[in-house]
């Protein structure tokens, strides 16, 4: 059996805890390899390596760090084929998929490359006098990433290519679930020309991850994952002075107007819905048409084009499926788990994905899409996060009503309108308390160049992650007040507060 181990000091490293996780293949079912649960020493080991090696990074000029990570993005590339497959083997989402997701985090590293520029910095010449005013964006040390299974190369790569851009070194701590992209990736920045012990990657649990949010030698940590989780990384590691970013889980809504185009809608809805299986935070769980007829029309055509959905395993020959397995049989029975509190609940049951037949489904980890109708605000698969390829309709009555069905909500990741009112498009945008919105858009996830995060307590921490917000996030503001007098000896002492 394979081991999947740590990557320390530009090197792989085995691990001596003695613990290990199995990981699975998803499609089939069995176990395809295990990884290191790291210890807590193994964990400092890692950090002492990264702490050490940001002497040397921090002074490398942004123009050649910018160059490192061109040569990264242009090695991602050749070897895109390989990572999605490695993804799609230990998550389980469609081939096609696995390489979207290594695009998106790709266009992380294309920003990350114009880092001379993001870190310039502000100036202003003649303060007072004589005097010029500016600042320096400097990296803070060493930085912590902790990534979900969902995006095994996506989130680390809305962190790690920001962070040392900025002149940080990093320790990464994947998802145990799927942990051998982020390792692959690893090795990919040292061919890179990347620094020993600027990049590590230590596996692991609860124990790492502890190490990571005390140690204090580690300035700054950013997680993607599960709310109660998230609370707790945002909670802990703040205690200890560190700054945090700690994204957590969502239930995202889609409105659908009466004015809708229809179709559209309903095309946007079932990869928002049913795509990656719904395991994505910006995945639709909730359709909320407005009114009872356009609930009716979207109601068949979403029954109508359920019956042609086509899930199976991620890589197959021939034409691919649209949706593969969930990504362990905890997480599968979770969400059958789901499907039977909806019908407890008394919402309808319309299509039972618990009884599609899959074809080469074997002992994979699948469910088909299931649709739920008449699912309201109190109902547990309303209020809870499922994760998997369930889709409610909640219908409401108005546009006002809606709006307070959101905004009650106790997540605010993203939401989407569908309309073809421009004046209903905007009062949404203007009123929803959600941080990612789309018009006709089902899953607004902000370009690299833009910032990514969500409201209320689907983020702790101000800052959110890539974008501009990523290089605050990953640099301190010093700001340099100087004068040089034509003779220093002018200076003199001055008690009252000067007004230049
Ligand atoms: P998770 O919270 O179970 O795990 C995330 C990370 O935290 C993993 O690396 C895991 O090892 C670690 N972890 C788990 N339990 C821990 C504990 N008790 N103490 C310390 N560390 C712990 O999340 P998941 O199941 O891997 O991912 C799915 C979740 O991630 C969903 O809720 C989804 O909405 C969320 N997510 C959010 C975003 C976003 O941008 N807001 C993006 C992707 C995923």
């Amino acid at each position: 059996m394979t081991t999947v181990e740590n990557f320390i000091n530009g090197q792989v490293a085995a691990s001596n805890s003695g613990r290990t996780a199995p990981v699975y293949n998803p499609a089939s079912g069995e176990v395809s390899r295990q990884v290191v649960l790291s210890s807590a020493d193994e964990t400092r080991e890692a950090i002492r390596i990264a702490d050490e090696a940001f002497a040397g990074w921090s002074r490398v000029t942004p123009l050649r760090r910018a160059r490192i990570l061109f040569k990264f993005k242009a090695l991602v590339e050749e070897h895109a084929d390989e990572l999605a497959r490695l993804i799609s083997s230990e998550h389980g989402k469609v081939f096609s998929d696995a390489k979207g997701e290594l695009t998106r985090g790709l266009e992380v590293v294309e920003f990350a490359c114009g880092i001379p520029h993001l870190q310039k910095g502000e100036h202003s010449l003649n303060v007072g006098t004589g005097v010029d005013s500016f600042s320096l964006m400097q990296p803070l040390g060493v930085c912590a990433g902790i990534s979900p299974f969902n995006f095994p190369a996506m989130v680390p790569m809305w962190m790690f290519p920001v962070a040392l851009a900025c002149g940080n070194t990093f320790v990464m701590k994947p998802s145990e679930k799927d942990p051998s992209t982020p390792l692959r990736l690893a090795e990919l920045l040292k061919e890179a020309g990347l620094p020993d012990g600027v990049f590590n990657v230590v596996n692991g649990d609860k124990e790492s991850v502890d190490v990571l949010l005390t140690d204090e030698r580690v300035q700054a940590v950013s997680f993607v994952g599960s709310t109660p989780i998230a609370q707790y990384i945002y909670a802990t590691a703040s205690a200890h002075g560190k700054r945090v970013q700690a994204l957590g889980g969502a239930k995202n809504h889609m409105v659908v107007m009466p004015d809708a185009d229809m179709d559209q809608a309903v095309d946007a809805l079932m990869g928002a819905a049913y795509g990656s299986a719904g395991e994505r935070c910006m995945a639709i769980s909730v359709a909320v048409p407005v009114g009872e007829e356009t609930a009716e029309r979207l109601r068949a055509k979403l029954v109508e084009r359920l019956s042609t959905l086509r899930v199976g395993p991620g890589i197959v020959d021939g034409q691919e499926n649209d949706m593969g397995p969930l990504v362990t049989r905890e997480h599968l029975e979770k969400v059958v788990g789901y499907i039977q509190t909806g019908i407890d609940e008394g919402a309808e049951l319309v299509v039972d994905g618990r009884e599609s037949v899959i074809e080469g489904a074997g002992d994979g980890f699948f469910v088909g899409g299931t649709l739920f109708d008449h699912v309201k605000p109190g109902m547990r698969i309303h209020s809870e996060e499922i994760f998997g390829p369930v889709l409610a309709i909640s219908r409401v009555d108005t546009l006002e009503a809606a709006v307070a069905m959101v905004n009650a909500h106790e997540y605010g990741n993203g939401t989407a309108i569908f309309t073809r009112d421009g004046n209903a498009a905007r009062q949404y945008c203007e009123r929803i308390q959600v941080g990612m919105v789309g018009v006709n858009v089902p899953i607004p996830v902000p370009m690299a160049f833009h910032s990514f995060g969500g409201w209320k307590r689907s983020l702790f921490g101000p800052l959110h992650m890539h974008g501009p917000d990523g290089v605050r996030f990953y640099t301190r503001m010093k700001t340099i007040t100087q004068r040089w007098p034509s003779d220093v000896r002018d200076g003199g002492n001055q008690f009252t507060m000067p007004t230049h």
